[in-house]
């Protein structure tokens, strides 16, 4: 039986970057995944690394926004009307926090964490040999009514307080800087300061890469297989069983299949979203990340094609994919930018694990003792996997930690 010092179950992008930071101050760290590294949700997200986002998603606030998604007309959101009993407690939470002043207040306890996200990337990308993944060309918001447009003064005066750098742009301006997009929107908001990456899956595999080399090992095994052993945690793999005094939960949405049967009960819901990657037609260029705010979707340039993601879907983790929202965006996408060929045969799903007042979980697990978290990263966690590795290590090596803790911890919810 195998000794070490932590053992971080869940390999994506959150994992990955704890169990990195945790060896790079001298532990042995074991990183175990059922599936390979970054395969998961880290896989198939948008790419962006946010670190300018300002708001978390919210709510509809009108009534009209409602009726269009009830009634199945928005592209932006569909849901399974058979799993809205189950997670209506969660969206009654997120409606409550989505209120303009509680989405202010979730914008300032998460900055912290967003102002050295990229920095942070920047490190690890460097020590990693990454940086060629890495593109600094901010992100686009397109708005095309007007109405949408005057709705964002809230974000833009927290931006000012933040200290963001954003350029308000008409759609001729933004042709400078996206020749290829029609001009089908009015306005534009560039975040200059927002970066993205050409392969997510590249970027957490060369973390991973980084982490080997610094002595840690990555092993096959059910986290589920997780039970006390003496004063410490047992993991079976298949190398066999692997004991350590402390450990890292970095499962993303499947914690709860780890969390519930050790008692430990969190409003965590999943939003699914989708991918698929077209060839762009003719000789058409994008740089950088876009987003077609009112319709609900992004496309961004990867190493595989355009990919063009799409927004929330409400529905159980493991039910079957229903990707109904491209029926829906593909005329208004296709209008924007000259979307060619499908470049690839399937449609992706994953699950951003979320937590009703859009704050992630890290820190100890209450009433668990030897576990810490790390959960819940939302739309954000490509963003926040190695900030949250810079605060966890910290925590767990009783260090001051660079920022209040309190606002993630999972006693908010108890
Ligand atoms: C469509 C879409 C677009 C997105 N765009 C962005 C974006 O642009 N920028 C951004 O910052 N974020 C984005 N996100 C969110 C981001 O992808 C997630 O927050 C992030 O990937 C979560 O990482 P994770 O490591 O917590 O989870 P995961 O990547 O899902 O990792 C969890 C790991 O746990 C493993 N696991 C599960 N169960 C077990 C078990 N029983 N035993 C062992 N291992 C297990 C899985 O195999 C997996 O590897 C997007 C998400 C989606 C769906």
């Amino acid at each position: 039986m195998a000794r070490t010092d932590a053992i971080v179950l869940g390999a994506g992008i959150v994992g990955t970057s704890v169990a990195l930071h945790l060896a790079k101050r001298g532990m042995a760290v074991a990183l175990v995944d059922r599936a390979g590294v970054g395969e998961e949700t880290s896989y198939g997200n948008s790419g962006v690394i946010e670190g300018s986002t300002i708001l978390p998603p919210a709510f509809p606030s009108s009534l009209t926004g409602l009726l269009r998604v009830a009634l199945k007309r928005a592209s932006e959101a569909n849901y399974h009307l058979s799993f809205l009993p189950q997670v209506a407690p969660w969206l009654m939470a997120f409606r409550a926090n989505s209120r303009p002043q509680r989405i202010a207040e979730t914008a300032r306890l998460n900055r912290p964490l967003f102002a050295r996200a990229l920095a942070e990337h920047e490190t690890l990308m460097a020590e990693s040999g990454a940086t060629q993944y890495l593109r600094n060309t901010g992100w686009m918001k397109l708005y095309r009514s007007e109405r949408a447009f005057a709705d964002l003064e809230p974000e833009f005066a927290l931006a000012r307080e933040f200290g963001l750098p954003l350029d308000a742009l008409d759609a001729a301006g933004a042709r400078k800087l996206e020749p290829s997009l029609n001009p089908v929107f009015k306005r534009v908001v560039f975040w200059p300061k927002a970066a993205s990456v050409s392969n997510p899956l590249a970027v957490t595999r060369a973390y991973a890469a980084r982490f080997a080399k610094l002595g840690g090992i990555t092993l096959n095994g059910d986290a589920r297989s997780l039970h006390r052993a003496g004063r410490g945690w047992r993991v079976e793999t298949d190398e066999g069983a692997l004991d350590a005094p402390e450990v890292v939960v970095a499962l993303g949405p499947w914690a709860p299949d780890l969390l519930k049967p050790l008692g430990l009960k969190l409003p965590m819901a999943v939003k699914r979203g989708y991918h698929r990657h077209f060839r762009a037609e003719g000789e058409a260029m994008l740089a950088r990340p876009v987003v077609d705010v009112e319709y609900g979707y992004l496309i961004t340039p990867m190493e595989q094609g355009i990919r063009l993601t799409t927004g929330a879907e409400f529905a159980a983790r493991d039910a079957a994919p229903t990707p109904v929202q491209f029926d829906r965006l593909m005329p208004q996408a296709r209008k924007l930018f000259p979307l060619g060929e499908r470049a690839d045969d399937k449609t992706w799903v994953g699950s951003r694990p979320c937590f009703p007042d859009s704050r992630p979980v890290i820190g100890r697990a209450p009433g668990l003792s030897g576990i810490w978290l790390a959960i819940g990263h939302a739309h954000w966690g490509l963003t926040l996997g190695p900030i949250t590795g810079v605060l966890l290590g910290q925590m767990m090596a009783g260090e001051t930690p660079f920022c209040d803790p309190k606002p993630y911890m999972a006693e908010r919810f108890l």
